[in-house]
């Protein structure tokens, strides 16, 4: 079980950079910069095994590898089985790939109405800003396009995509994500911000980012100044455990809902890194702490390459039962299977509803007692 929601435990600082100075490591830049992405890099501080040996040298032509040293320092080196590791090392499991994995597992290519634009809900859009991401997580929904390893040649056209949105007077929710949509210079972020505001039917935008988690140095004030003002704007981050949760990841959530955008969490369901209710009750106790709403629990999609990854759906909802009742409601994030082949994201729920005979409805409440409910 996970320790304590001790606010002592959340790890923070530069850790195998502690010889690096203060400005240099709270800049996001220098981050970027000094990215681990060579196997001699994670050999100098790991005890890299064969499997992962062959995952690295198998990367460069399926999704490159690369840590920032902030998230590297989550690591725990005497672990092999380290929740952080395995979400951004490769081992050779990925190159396993099953006949019903799929590139585009969940069906965004036959949306895409301009290049890097997804028009499948009604209302809503998801506009794709960059191919780039601060470190690349092994289970990427968009291996395919996320840091061209496999040639997609990701050009997006920001004017071509506002056009399309201008002319859709449908559309009044529009997602920034990519890549990573903070990786954009502020002037880049604000311009998409100020243009997107500035079409009078665009009523809600949201950025779908995990820079936070990996680069909380990127939260600055040039940011905040980008995102402040604008009274429509959220943001989606993406946390999968609770060590994730750093005191610099508290501090740049904080500055950000202090500035007025509020955050929401989506967390991707992940075989022996977050499977288990004790650790998914710690991640969403530390969300709250940071006032982050958990809003997705993800079944991790059919990518190739990512079976290893992957627990049988009834383990999602099983981790939803054992939150429902013990737990904060706030805290509950609603668990969904993006469809394959461009459903969207279909809610899957524990069942409370026994029997219902006409109006009665036989119901059960999170100890699996029994009670009935009168309807009209
Ligand atoms: C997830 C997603 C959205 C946003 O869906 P919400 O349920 O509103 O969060 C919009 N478009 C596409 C293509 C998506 O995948």
């Amino acid at each position: 079980m996970f320790p304590l929601d001790n606010l002592e435990n959340w790890h923070s600082g530069k850790g195998y950079w502690c010889g690096t100075s203060d400005v240099e490591w709270n800049d996001w830049k220098w981050q970027m910069r000094n990215r681990l992405n060579q196997k001699e890099q994670f050999e100098k501080y790991l005890k890299i095994s064969e499997s992962e040996s062959e995952g690295l040298s198998l990367s460069s032509s399926k999704l490159l590898v690369s840590v920032t040293p902030h998230f590297f320092n989550l690591i725990n080196p005497s672990d092999p089985d380290c929740p952080i590791r395995k979400q951004v090392i490769p081992t050779n499991k990925e190159s396993v790939v099953l006949p019903y994995e799929d590139p585009d597992p969940v069906g965004e290519e036959g949306s895409m109405v301009v290049s890097g634009l997804v028009h499948r809900y009604p209302d809503r859009v998801l506009f794709l800003t960059t191919d780039r991401c601060g470190s690349y997580c092994r289970y990427c929904t968009r291996s395919r396009m996320v840091s061209n390893a496999q040639g997609y040649g990701f050009h997006p056209n920001f004017e071509k995509n506002l056009d399309y949105i201008r002319k859709h007077t449908e559309v009044r929710d529009v997602l920034l994500s990519g890549g990573d949509p903070l990786l954009l210079s502020d002037s880049k972020l604000s311009f998409l911000i100020n243009e997107l505001s500035n079409i009078s039917h665009v009523e809600f935008i949201r950025l779908g980012s995990r820079l936070p988690v990996f680069l909380p140095q990127r939260v600055t004030d040039g940011l905040i100044d980008a995102l402040r003002g604008h009274p429509n704007v959220w943001m989606s981050i993406h946390v999968n455990h609770p060590r994730e949760c750093t005191i610099e990841l508290k501090d740049a959530c904080h500055k950000l809902v202090n500035s007025g955008i509020p955050l929401g969490n989506q967390s991707v369901l992940l075989n022996g890194i977050n499977d288990n209710v004790d650790i998914m009750r710690s991640l969403i106790h530390r969300l709250l702490i940071m006032k982050v709403r958990p809003y997705y629990l993800y079944q991790c999609d059919l990518v190739p390459g990512s079976s290893h990854f992957r627990t049988p759906v009834h383990k999602g909802i099983e981790i939803i039962e054992g939150l429902r009742g013990t737990t904060t409601g706030y805290a509950i994030p609603q668990f969904v299977i993006d469809a394959p082949g461009g459903g969207g994201k279909i809610p899957i729920n524990p069942n409370y509803v026994k029997e219902v005979q006409g109006k009665t409805w036989k119901l059960k409440n999170f100890e699996n007692r029994e009670f009935i409910y009168q309807s009209h």
